[in-house]
């Protein structure tokens, strides 16, 4: 399948954006325009509301089981497209196919598990003081939810939003993103092509502040999920709190990987150097920075840096690249400044620390020591291929620096001492903890953050309570 144009979805149809404006999209492997993005206007929004509003009343009138065999049939019709999709995004996003193909089935997985617990949305009955009176709790969708996905995963930061909204009878309207906007687009019409209704989902590209601006304070939306970065997730929680909106907020990270000197090393430069590596590092539970015990210090620096160095960089349709590009030149420019600023602090690069090429957005795998605490890598997130190593003299001052940042999304341990491994999961001020391996972003378990990372969970049992009023209702007499 080759790349084609992307239409906004509203009310059931797709469709331009009412000016026929388009927002080109870039292969970020190749620099070339491989299509155009629909680009909405006011008007769009407000017959997306208006649908979004009647899409609502329907939906949450079909029953949560008819809801699961829709949302399953989904899920199906992901896994059966799985390959033309993996290729779509790889084209506009940059990451390997191989990560394209497992970002499309973890996809499936989530829209199945959200199918499965939106038939488990219980409330209770609470024994009453008086006789023949009952006091029930009940679940109530929260009704239409305005979602803000970004370009990283471009399916998955969307699938956790749309099927937990979709699940528990709420409308969604997404607002995908403008870099890698096909692969969202496949998604949603998976949605639709298993029979979700006109309104009860939609999507929407244009300038992201100005959409945003219009959806959170309109009297139709009534949640707000968003994921980006802490600056725009702090804009949008404050103007969703100026109008009462329920709020999802998935924001950056700075991740602590913390090596300990009894760590088995091969197991943690394998592990810690395919998370940094990743999807070019632009992953919010990316591992950020690497915090190693001074006595295996030497060893895991040098194999870190081995491990860097042999990763093959290239065109991630290609089938031996084990990284892509970024998604685009401004988080080259991005990389440059984080490595010039540490240079210029005293920081040794190991290796890369350079754009790769004169064609696509390339950045080498960088690994950085040496670098002080106030360097602008050690304080921002970098979002990117670049590895700051750290060594450290004992537990109080490794938690310390761990907790240092403003951030709480994913923290990291390595050590074979089960007190050490229990001290540390406890002392990480982080929503999400792995220890000795990465286990994190299964759809069953909780996903989300602390602090300057936001609130709300985009995984497990909690997924669900963020689309859900709790609402009571005592009765005399039934
Ligand atoms: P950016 O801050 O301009 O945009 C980040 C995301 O937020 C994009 O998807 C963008 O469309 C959206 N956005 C920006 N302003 C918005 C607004 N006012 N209303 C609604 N949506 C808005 O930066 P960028 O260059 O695209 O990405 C750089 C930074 O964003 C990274 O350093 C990283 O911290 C963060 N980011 C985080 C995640 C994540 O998974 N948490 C994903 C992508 C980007």
């Amino acid at each position: 399948m080759s790349y084609t144009d992307v239409s906004l979805l509203i009310d059931g149809q797709w469709t331009k954006g009412a000016k026929g404006r388009t927002i080109p999209v870039l292969n970020p492997a190749t620099e070339e325009t491989i299509g155009q993005c629909a680009h909405a206007e006011t008007s769009d929004l407000d017959r997306a509301l208006e649908a979004a509003d009647k899409g609502f009343r329907a939906w949450r009138k079909v029953s949560a089981f008819e809801r699961y065999k829709i949302l399953r049939k989904a899920a199906n019709l992901m896994r059966e497209r799985l390959e033309d999709i993996a290729r779509i995004m790889t084209i506009e996003q940059g990451k390997p196919l191989f990560e394209a193909r497992v970002e499309t089935g973890l996809a499936a997985d989530i829209i199945d598990w959200m199918a499965e617990e939106g038939r488990r949305t219980y409330g209770r009955l609470v024994p009453a003081r008086l006789e023949n009176v009952y006091q029930m709790v009940m679940k109530e969708p929260v009704g239409p939810v305005a979602a803000f996905t970004p370009w990283n995963f471009p399916i998955n930061q969307v699938v956790r939003k749309a099927s937990a909204a979709l699940a528990t009878g709420c409308s969604i309207i997404v607002k995908g993103p403008e870099d890698t906007p096909g692969s969202c687009a496949q998604l949603i019409k998976a949605f639709v092509d298993a029979g979700v209704p006109a309104g009860a989902i939609q999507l929407v590209y244009g300038v992201p502040a100005e959409i945003s601006a219009y959806l959170i304070p309109h009297p139709v939306i009534k949640k707000v999920t968003f994921t980006g970065s802490t600056p725009v997730g702090k804009q949008l929680a404050a103007m969703a709190g100026l109008h009462m909106k329920r709020v999802t907020m998935e924001l950056g990270g700075h991740a602590p990987a913390i090596v300990f000197e009894d760590a088995d090393l091969d197991q943690a430069v394998n592990i810690l150097g395919a998370n940094k590596f990743r999807n070019a590092g632009q992953v919010c539970v990316a591992p950020t920075r690497f915090l190693v015990h001074e006595k295996v210090y030497p060893q895991f620096v040098e194999k870190f840096t081995d491990f860097a160095k042999a990763l093959k960089v290239g065109n991630g349709l290609e089938a031996d690249t084990k990284m892509g590009p970024l998604v685009a030149e401004r988080r080259q420019h991005a990389m440059d400044g984080f490595v010039s600023d540490a240079i210029a602090k005293g920081a040794k690069i190991k290796t890369g620390g350079k754009r790769m090429g004169n064609k696509g957005y390339f950045y080498e795998p960088t690994v950085m020591t040496d670098v002080p605490l106030d360097a602008k890598i050690m304080n921002d997130e970098p979002f990117g291929p670049l590895a700051p190593i750290t060594p450290f003299r004992d537990f109080d001052s490794v938690v310390a620096e761990a907790n240092r940042l403003p951030w709480g999304l994913a923290a990291y341990a390595y050590t074979r001492n089960t007190k050490t491994a229990s001290a540390i999961g406890q002392a990480f001020e982080s929503g999400m903890v792995s220890i000795n391996h990465h286990g994190l972003a299964l759809p069953e378990v909780p996903f989300g953050g602390m602090k300057d990372s936001g609130y709300g969970s985009e995984g497990g049992t909690e997924a669900l309570e963020a689309y859900l009023n709790t609402k009571f209702v005592s009765q005399l007499g039934m």
